[in-house]
């Protein structure tokens, strides 16, 4: 079992004893009759079939079983390691953290800080034990890997309702699925080809992706707009829907220096073929020459930078990500360099000199779906409303909005198994703005799988800028409780 993994390794929680703390941590977050609760208490299960199955049992499958479970259902679980591990899966423990060991800031007054303050609302089985195996990491929520996936792993071991199936989930589950009971499919950005190519069947091929190519994202609120112009190229558009950034000639030379000598991730091995021309990084383009940039993503033409009435030498676009302007994309600049580097190169961009980043610039290799036009507003899939789809999958970005789309996949397929309709968080809350961006929020634009960020959030132009991030907050913390109230979600306090 994980758990021995975790005490070979000496890690302090399992040196007093595995099991107490598995036993103190269903105490701590079961309480009786919550939904937690996941004492057996069968409700309209037929013996020997599961209520609910789902395939892949990392964060967002995890999470999804345990909220079956919680409400009482029969669920069954399949797991295809340690028989068959994805390039970047190497433990046989569920939950596996592939990268970092960090589930980012724990400070409510951040998008994915409050996320969390809703999951422990919730009672997510991904924070309890992440709380149990935290280590000191300043605001960051950090855990000991092992014992975070040895806990997820002897919890869903140790659950009477829940069958663990260590096997490559069969495609047949997909089949005939029009009607039934619900699927969770929660197998990951590096899902086993097989299901991805039936997914891709189910979907349209076009609308099932296996890469992922981010520019960062800046706020509005830190960006020098005394250095920047506002114009769309050639005047076309409806009147500077653009924010432009202009360099001259000694600038853009300074910024190319920087870009081509910056430290940059090492792509794995499976992910390097996957650079193609149409979506290269930033740095690759700036390596081919000086001008390669200025003929690409910084193109300056149809550009007049109102400042020195001429045409500069180089331009940086941003994009706006909201309607209020709050966050905005730097367009083109997908990119591999560290999170340190992009900081530091990038604010050499004039009017980008104290630019706060609310998402880095990244490209890795994911599978998701073109989830605004697949999914419907609960995340099942248009082509079979049985099935739905979790985690990083569905389109979300990152552990902890991978574990709570999860969650709430878990909890709308239960209520779906138990004759109920399936319900959204509210549109105010850190949860329901990542479900908004899966959906309605997407509808008429490009899609790109997103963390979490205040950028998703419903805007509030009449509060001045200073004052939106606390109103934000406010608004999402009121929602919750009557939410909760209102589906019959028993508070569980923290
Ligand atoms: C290389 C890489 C590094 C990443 N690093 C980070 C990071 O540092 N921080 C961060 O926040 N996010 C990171 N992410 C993004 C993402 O948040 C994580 O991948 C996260 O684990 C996604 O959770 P999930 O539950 O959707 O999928 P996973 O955690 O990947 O779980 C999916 C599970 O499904 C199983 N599975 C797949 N196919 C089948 C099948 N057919 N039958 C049965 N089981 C199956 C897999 O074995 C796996 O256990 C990274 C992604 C990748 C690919």
């Amino acid at each position: 079992m994980a758990w021995r993994t975790c005490l070979s390794a000496g890690n302090q929680i399992w040196a007093w004893g595995g099991l107490w703390v598995i036993i103190a941590l269903r105490s701590a977050t079961s309480p009786k009759g919550g939904p937690m609760d996941s004492r057996p208490r069968r409700q309209g299960n037929t013996p020997g079939v599961p209520a609910l199955e789902v395939i892949g049992a990392g964060l967002a499958g995890c999470e999804a079983a345990w909220r079956g479970a919680a409400n009482g259902l029969g669920v069954r679980l399949w797991e295809m390691k340690p028989g068959l591990f994805s390039p970047a899966h190497a433990s046989p423990g569920l939950a596996e953290l592939v990268c970092s060991n960090s589930f980012r800031s724990d400070d409510p007054g951040t998008a994915v800080g409050l996320l969390k303050k809703e999951l422990r609302l919730l009672g997510s089985l991904t924070m309890a034990a992440a709380d149990a195996a935290r280590v000191p990491a300043g605001q960051a929520l950090a855990v000991d890997r092992e014992a975070f996936s040895g806990l997820v792993t002897a919890m869903i071991e140790e659950n009477p309702l829940i069958e663990l199936v260590r096997e490559k989930a069969p495609l047949s589950l997909l089949d005939g699925r029009a009607q039934g009971n619900p699927l969770v499919v929660a197998a990951g950005p590096l899902a086993s080809e097989d299901l991805a190519e039936r997914l891709a069947g189910l979907t349209g091929a076009e609308n099932l992706h296996f890469y992922d190519a981010l520019a960062p994202i800046v706020t509005g609120e830190s960006l020098d707009l005394g250095r920047i112009f506002r114009a769309d190229r050639y005047g076309q558009g409806p009147g500077g829907d653009y924010l432009n950034c202009p360099l001259d000639q000694g600038e853009l030379e300074t910024f190319m220096a920087a870009l081509t000598a910056a430290d940059r991730l090492r792509p794995r091995p499976f992910e390097e073929e996957r650079y193609f021309e149409g979506c290269l990084p930033i740095e690759v383009m700036a390596a081919r020459g000086p001008r390669t940039l200025c003929f690409g993503p910084m193109k300056p033409v149809g550009l007049v930078d109102p400042g020195t009435g001429r045409r500069p030498a180089a331009v940086v676009q941003l994009r706006r990500e909201d309607l209020a302007g709050t966050h905005w994309n730097m367009v083109g600049f997908q990119t591999r360099l560290t999170r340190a580097a992009q900081e530091e190169v990038f604010r050499l961009i004039p009017g980008l000199g104290r630019a706060r980043f609310a998402r880095h610039g990244a490209i890795h290799r994911n599978t998701y779906l073109e989830a605004p036009r697949v999914l419907d507003p609960f995340q099942r899939l248009l082509a079979r409303p049985a099935i739905f789809a979790a985690g990083q999958i569905s389109g979300v970005e990152g552990y902890v909005e991978s574990a709570a789309q999860g969650l709430w996949a878990g909890e709308n397929a239960s209520r779906v198994a138990r004759g109920l309709a399936p319900v959204l968080p509210p549109r105010a809350s850190a949860l329901g703005s990542l479900l908004w961006h899966l959906g309605q929020g997407n509808a008429s634009r490009v899609f790109s799988p997103s963390n979490v960020n205040f950028g998703l959030f419903p805007p509030c132009p009449s509060v001045p800028r200073r004052e939106q991030a606390a109103r934000r907050l406010a608004a999402a913390e009121g929602s919750w409780e009557p939410f909760l109230g209102e589906i019959g979600y028993a508070r569980l306090g923290r």
